[in-house]
C-alpha cells in the first residue's frame, strides 16, 4: 500500500497526464517509454495493490507515512477502468472521452477518501528546517539512498510547506534541485534603467508591475494586454496581442500579472506619443517574483552577480529562495559528487566535469562557461538517453534467434510487383532493400519505417508481408481504426487475391459465425495474411505460423498492443510504420531502439497541393473552389476539429454544416458525413461510398485524418484550422493530392494572432513533412510537440537538439560503443550504476516504470 504522500503524488501525475492527453486530442500520447494508456494502467496498479513501500528517506523527523486504505467500491471501480483503459488505444475518440471521464471521477473519488476531516499531513510534525543533509543517516532503510536521492525537504532551509512547493515543479529530490535549470540568466551588464531608453534599442528591462489592462479592439478580433511598469526612474509600457477573446479569456489574460509583481522585459523599445511614454512591444517577460515584491535592488551575491540566474517558478516560490536553496544543495553535495563519464570520454570531447558543469550552469562566471557547461550536461543527458536505447536494442537482438525470410525468385513478391500498376520509387526500392536485409538474418527485425504521408507505405507494408508468405509463413497487418484497416484489406483484394493469396479482415467485436470461422482459417494456416484493427490481438486470434508483423500509424497503438501482436508468433519480424514525421533528431533519441528507415520521396506525377489561408467570410471562395472541382469530376472533404473536446459537439457541427451545405451551397451535390459517434457499419457505408465517387463532399470530423487514401479528392477545407498542430494540418492535408490531379487545401480561421498566422503560413509555403515538423517543434517547444511536456526529456536539453546535432552525434558514437564493448560494465561501473539509477527514478509523468 502507498503512504498518503505518495498516492498523492501518483494521483497529482495521473491528472497530468490527463490533461496532456486531453491536449493532444486522445491519440493515447506516446511517452518517452510507455503510452498514455499503458501509463494509466500501471498508475491503476499501483494504487490497487502496490506492496508495502519502505521509506527510504528515513530522518528521526519524517513525519510517518500514513497508509491511504482502499475501499473495496473503489477497488472494483479501478479494475473496471483498467479493462477500459487495456483497450484504450483501440477504441473511436468517444469512448477515450468517456473512459477518461470515468478516471476523472475515480481520482476525484480517491482525492474525496483522503481529505475529509483528516486533511493534509505535515502540518503538525515537527519541520525539519534545521536538519542539513544526513549524508550517514540512512538507518533503516532498505538499501541506501544515493546522496542525490535525498528528499529536498532534507536540505537546510527546505521544509515541508517550501517542498511541496518545489514538488509542484517537479523537484522531488535533491538531484532533481541541481538539475533544475535555469531558463535563462540575467545578464546585469545589458540592464538597462528606464530614463535611459532609447527608441529601436533591443535592451533588458527589470521593474515593478503598476498597472494590468487587457480590453478587445472593436473592429478586430485583437485583444489587447498592456501593462505599465516602473523601476526607481520611470515607467514604460508593453503590451501583447490575442486573437478574439471573450469576458473569461480576458480575465485569464490579466490574472498573468499583478501588481506589485516584478518581472523581466527583453524587447525592442518604441516611443508610445499617444502614452507619452517608452513602450515595449511584445516583449518576452520574465516573472521574477510572484506576492512580495522582492527589492530589485539586489545586495547578496547570489542575486547579483553578474551573471545571474531565473527559474521556472511557481505562485509561492520565490526566485531568491530558490536561487538559495540551489546553491545550498551545490556546496552541500558537489563534493560527494561522482562524475560517472570516464575521463577519457571527457578529455577527448573537452567536456568540463560534471562538478564544475553544475556549478557553472546555475551560477556562471561568464557566459562561456555557462554554455560550456550547457553542453556537458546536454552531453550526459543524451549518452544516456543512446546508451539506455542502444543496450534495450542489443538485449534484444541477442536474446532471440529469429527467422531467416529470403526472397525467392518468382514468388509472390515478383508477382506482386509486376501486377503493380506503377513502379516503386527509389525510396520504396531502398527502404525494402533495407527491409529484406533484416528479413535474411536471424535477428529479428525491429524496424521503423517514417514516411510522409502519400510516400506510398502500404506498398513497402505488402512487400514486407509477401516475403514472409512466400517463406510459407503468414503475415498480419495491423491499422488504428477500421476505416484504414478495410482501405489496407481493399488494396489486399485488389493486389493479391488475384494470385490466389487469401487475405482475412478482423475488425469488429469477436463471436459471430464469420469470425469464427475466419479464426480457423487462419489457425488452419490458409489465410496468409491477416489485416484487421485491435481485433487481431484478441485471444481468439491465433495464427498457424506467425512470420512478419506490421503495425500501421504505430504512434496510435501502445507498446503493449504491438508486442501482443508480436507475441502471436515466435520472434516474428517486425516493422511499425508512421506518417507523423518526427524531425530527425527527435527521432533518434525516441526511437533509438529500433531502426529506421524513411521514405523521403513522393510517387512521380504528384502537383504539388496549393494551400491558402481564408477567414469565415471569405468561404464563399473556397465553396466557389469546390464547385469547379466537383464539376471536372473531383471530391472534396470539409474538416471539423474537436470542439470544445467533445466528440459529441463536434459531431453535432458537423452535422449541421453537412446539412446546410447540402441545403444551402451544393444542393446539386451529394454531401456525405462522417463522424465518430456513427456506428462502424455506417462510417464503412459512408467511406466505401466517397471512395466509389457516389459522395461528392465528405464533411467529417477528424475521423478522416489517419491515412485515408482517395486519390479522386483534391480539395480539403479545414475549419477552424488555428485549433489543429501543424502536424495533425499536414496529415489532413495529406489527404488530398494523391493522384495525378493538382489539389487545394483551404485552411479557415478568424485567428488574427501573430502566432496562429504564422503557423498557418509554415503550411501554406511547405508540404515537406520534416520541415513542417521542425518547426512545430520550434515554434512550440519539444514539450508540446510531442504532447507530454514530461516526456522524461528535459525541455531544456531538448529546446537546443536541433542546434546540439553535434553533441547527440557525439554522444551515439560513444554508447554505441561502449555498448558493443562487453567489458564495458567492468570499465564504468559508476555510469553503468548512473545509468540504472536514472531508469529506476525517472521523473518523467509518462516515462515513469
Ligand atoms: P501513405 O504512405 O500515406 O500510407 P499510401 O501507401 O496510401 O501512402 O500511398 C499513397 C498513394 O500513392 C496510393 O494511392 C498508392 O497507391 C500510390 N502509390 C504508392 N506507391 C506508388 C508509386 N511508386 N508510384 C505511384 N503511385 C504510388
Ligand atoms: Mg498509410
Amino acid at each position: 500500500m502507498l503512504s498518503l504522500e505518495e498516492l498523492q503524488l501518483k494521483l497529482k501525475d495521473l491528472s497530468q497526464a490527463i490533461l496532456y492527453e486531453k491536449e493532444r486530442q486522445y491519440i493515447d500520447v506516446q511517452g518517452k517509454r510507455k503510452s498514455f494508456s499503458r501509463f494509466v494502467c500501471d498508475t491503476l496498479n499501483e494504487l490497487g495493490s502496490s506492496p508495502p513501500k519502505h521509506h527510504r528517506y528515513s530522518t528521526t523527523s519524517t513525519p510517518a507515512p500514513r497508509k491511504a486504505g482502499i475501499e473495496s467500491p473503489l477497488q472494483t471501480a479501478m479494475d473496471n477502468l483498467h479493462l477500459r483503459f487495456e483497450q484504450y488505444s483501440f477504441m473511436d475518440i468517444a469512448a477515450r472521452m468517456s473512459a477518461i471521464d470515468s478516471l476523472g471521477e475515480l481520482i476525484k473519488r480517491f482525492n474525496a477518501q483522503m481529505t475529509g476531516p483528516r486533511k493534509r499531513i505535515a502540518t503538525t510534525s515537527t519541520e525539519p528546517t534545521e536538519a542539513s543533509l544526513d549524508v550517514n543517516g540512512d538507518t533503516n532503510a532498505s538499501k541506501p539512498v544515493s546522496i542525490h536521492q535525498q528528499e529536498v525537504q532534507f536540505l537546510k532551509g527546505v521544509g515541508p510547506r517550501l517542498a511541496s512547493l518545489l514538488k509542484q515543479v517537479g523537484i522531488n529530490t535533491v538531484e532533481n534541485l541541481l538539475y533544475y535549470f535555469p531558463r535563462r540568466y540575467i545578464d546585469y551588464n545589458n540592464r538597462v534603467k528606464i530614463k535611459d531608453l532609447q527608441p529601436d534599442q533591443d535592451i533588458t528591462l527589470i521593474a515593478t508591475v503598476q498597472t494590468v489592462s487587457a480590453h478587445a479592439a472593436k473592429t478586430r478580433n485583437l485583444t489587447v494586454l498592456s501593462i505599465v511598469v516602473a523601476d526607481e526612474t520611470g515607467r514604460a509600457q508593453a503590451s501583447w496581442f490575442y486573437g478574439k477573446s471573450n469576458r473569461a479569456t480576458l480575465e485569464s489574460y490579466k490574472s498573468r500579472f499583478v501588481k506589485g509583481m516584478d518581472v523581466m522585459l527583453s524587447g525592442k523599445v518604441k516611443w508610445d506619443s499617444f502614452k507619452r511614454m517608452y513602450a515595449l512591444d511584445r516583449p518576452q517577460i520574465e516573472t521574477l517574483s510572484y506576492q512580495d515584491a522582492e527589492q530589485t535592488q539586489e545586495s547578496d551575491s547570489l542575486n547579483a552577480g553578474r551573471i545571474v540566474p531565473i527559474y521556472a517558478l511557481t505562485e509561492g516560490l520565490n526566485l531568491r529562495f530558490l536561487r538559495k536553496t540551489i546553491h545550498q544543495a551545490l556546496t552541500d553535495i558537489l563534493p560527494h559528487m561522482i562524475d560517472p563519464l570516464p575521463a577519457e570520454v571527457q578529455q577527448k570531447l573537452h567536456f568540463m566535469p560534471l562538478q564544475e558543469a553544475l556549478q557553472q550552469i546555475h551560477f556562471p562566471d561568464n557566459k562561456e562557461q555557462a554554455e560550456r557547461a550547457r553542453q556537458r550536461l546536454v552531453f550526459d543527458e543524451l549518452l544516456f538517453l543512446q546508451l539506455r536505447m542502444t543496450l534495450t536494442k542489443l538485449q534484444y537482438k541477442r536474446a532471440v534467434q529469429g527467422l531467416s525470410l529470403q526472397r525467392k525468385a518468382g514468388g509472390y513478391v515478383d508477382q506482386f510487383l509486376e501486377r503493380l500498376p506503377f513502379k516503386l520509387t527509389g525510396a520504396q526500392q531502398r527502404v525494402f532493400d533495407e527491409i529484406s536485409a533484416d528479413m535474411i538474418s536471424t535477428e529479428p527485425m525491429y524496424r521503423m519505417l517514417q514516411g510522409d504521408v502519400g510516400s506510398g507505405k502500404t506498398v513497402v507494408a505488402l512487400l514486407t508481408l509477401l516475403v514472409a508468405v512466400e517463406n510459407g509463413y503468414q503475415g498480419a497487418l495491423m491499422a488504428p481504426t477500421e476505416i484504414l484497416a478495410e482501405q489496407h484489406y481493399r488494396k489486399c483484394l485488389e493486389w493479391l487475391t488475384p494470385f490466389g493469396l487469401r487475405v482475412g479482415l478482423f475488425v469488429g467485436k469477436s463471436g459471430s459465425k464469420e469470425r469464427r470461422e475466419l479464426r480457423q482459417s487462419l489457425l488452419n494456416g490458409q489465410i496468409h495474411i491477416a489485416v484487421g484493427t485491435h481485433a487481431l490481438i484478441q485471444d481468439d486470434v491465433e495464427f498457424a505460423r506467425l512470420g512478419t508483423v506490421v503495425v500501421d500509424e504505430q504512434h496510435r497503438f501502445g507498446v503493449r498492443q504491438r508486442s501482443l501482436l508480436k507475441s502471436k508468433g515466435q520472434h516474428p519480424e517486425m516493422l511499425t510504420m508512421t506518417a507523423t514525421p518526427i524531425p530527425r533528431s527527435l527521432a533518434m533519441t525516441m526511437h533509438g531502439d529500433l531502426d529506421v528507415s524513411i521514405l523521403d520521396e513522393l510517387p512521380p506525377g504528384r502537383t504539388p497541393i496549393k494551400t491558402s489561408v481564408l477567414t469565415h467570410a471569405q468561404t464563399a471562395k473556397a465553396y466557389q473552389l469546390v464547385k469547379g472541382e466537383v464539376f471536372k469530376g473531383r471530391q472534396a472533404y470539409v474538416v471539423f476539429p474537436l470542439i470544445e473536446e467533445s466528440e459529441t459537439l463536434s459531431a453535432r457541427a458537423a452535422t449541421t454544416e453537412a446539412e446546410r451545405l447540402q441545403q444551402e451551397v451544393f444542393s446539386d451535390r451529394v454531401v456525405g458525413l462522417l463522424h465518430g459517434k456513427m456506428k462502424p457499419e455506417e462510417k464503412d457505408t459512408v467511406m466505401t461510398a466517397f471512395v466509389n465517387g457516389q459522395i461528392d463532399i465528405l464533411v467529417s470530423t477528424t475521423v478522416v485524418e489517419v491515412g485515408v487514401d482517395v486519390p479522386n479528392a483534391t480539395v480539403m477545407i479545414i475549419e477552424n484550422a488555428d485549433r489543429f498542430g501543424l502536424s495533425q494540418l499536414h496529415q489532413l492535408r495529406g489527404r488530398v493530392g494523391r493522384g495525378a490531379h493538382a489539389s487545394y487545401c483551404v485552411l479557415v480561421s478568424d485567428s488574427r494572432a501573430d502566432t496562429t498566422l504564422e503557423r498557418l503560413g509554415i503550411m501554406a509555403e511547405s508540404e515537406d513533412g520534416f520541415y513542417i515538423a521542425e518547426k512545430d517543434l520550434e515554434l512550440r517547444g519539444p514539450g508540446e510537440f510531442l504532447g507530454t511536456k514530461q516526456s522524461g526529456l528535459p525541455d531544456f536539453v531538448l529546446s537546443n537538439l536541433i542546434q546540439d546535432k553535434n553533441i547527440l552525434d557525439q554522444a551515439k558514437g560513444v554508447a554505441t560503443q561502449m555498448a558493443e564493448d562487453p567489458e564495458a560494465l567492468i570499465k564504468y561501473p559508476d555510469l553503468y550504476e548512473m545509468l540504472h539509477e536514472k531508469t529506476e527514478n525517472s521523473l518523467s509523468v509518462l516515462g515513469a516504470g
